[in-house]
């Protein structure tokens, strides 16, 4: 991931006067996680346990680094055929920068390798009946973005694309490899974009005009116009979301909260729900990460 210079129009989220001292630091994932299951969160944040890497989120990883890439072509090289011929020398790249990634396929002869890249080629099929890419010049693409909120709560993450219009209308874009969610679960993917799109305007004093997650899955896409109350609105749901991990923090009770994601956790073994007795917490835990 890169961080990329400002460009006209855009404010770019780093840079910035910060107001200081920053008491802690959430990104979209890690308050999703604690959103999901405060003791997810705890493992992940606090004890730092290794997870198994998965064929699906490693796909994912892949399929996000072509679409970047894609964008550095002409436009009218834009095409399939070149996402499609991306894939290996990506792939190959990350398994050079992470070659525990080897173990998703032991002993294979190369048919399931093939089978995983035929899939990720399909999801890519999959972007280009949502969009032409050949008529798109983004903004940024796999951009840091960063703001402090007045209580000194840092809110951080990358987006995957910004596109901004010549009236200076900005879209934040966002590559999901997997479906769209129901009902139930579409207020956990908006969370995400609306967090950028808070970032975005704290930092740019321009509320994004449109939030687009683009299922490459089932080839859907969810778009959403954000409104500037809504956003202050947000922006108190991540304090008192903030307040709720330092309590955890201070007290130590991180409870599991059961859910059908336990199962894709992969701490089972040590989560209570399941039987499992956590590791006790690592010297220093009282205090949130910064
Ligand atoms: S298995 Fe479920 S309840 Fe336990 S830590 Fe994981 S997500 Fe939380």
């Amino acid at each position: 991931m890169t961080t990329t210079d400002e460009r006209p129009g855009v404010a770019a989220g780093h840079g910035v006067d910060l107001p200081s001292p920053v008491v802690g630091s959430l990104s979209p994932s890690r308050a999703s996680d604690f959103r999901t299951c405060p003791l997810l969160y705890r493992f992940r944040t606090i004890d730092r346990l290794p997870e198994r890497p998965s064929e699906v989120a490693t796909r994912g990883t892949v399929v996000h680094a072509v679409l970047e890439r894609l964008f550095d072509l002409p436009a009218a090289e834009r095409t399939p055929e070149t996402a499609a011929a991306l894939l290996r020398p990506q792939w190959q790249r990350l398994l050079a920068d992470e070659p525990e990634l080897a173990e998703l396929f032991p002993g294979d002869d190369g048919t399931a390798e093939s089978a995983w890249l035929a899939s990720a080629t399909e999801l890519l099929r999959g972007y280009f009946t949502l969009e032409d890419p050949r008529r798109l010049e983004p903004a940024e693409r796999e951009w840091r973005v960063e703001t402090v909120l007045d209580s000194g709560l840092r809110l951080r993450g990358y987006v995957d694309r910004l596109d901004a219009a010549p009236s200076g209308d900005l879209r934040v874009v966002d590559y999901k490899t997997g479906t769209a969610p129901g009902t139930d679960f579409e207020e956990r993917a908006l969370f995400q974009m609306k967090f950028y799109a808070l970032v975005l305007w704290r930092t740019s004093g321009r509320v994004p005009r449109e939030l687009r997650l683009l299922y490459l899955g089932d080839r859907m896409m969810l778009r959403y116009a954000p409104e500037e109350a809504e956003l202050r609105a947000f922006s108190r749901k991540l304090e008192a979301l903030w307040q709720a991990i330092e309590r955890a923090t201070r007290t130590g009770d991180w409870r599991p909260r059961p859910s059908r994601l336990c199962d894709w956790c992969d701490h089972q073994l040590l989560c209570p729900a399941f039987g499992g007795t956590p590791p006790p917490l690592p010297v220093g835990a009282d205090a949130v990460p910064v």
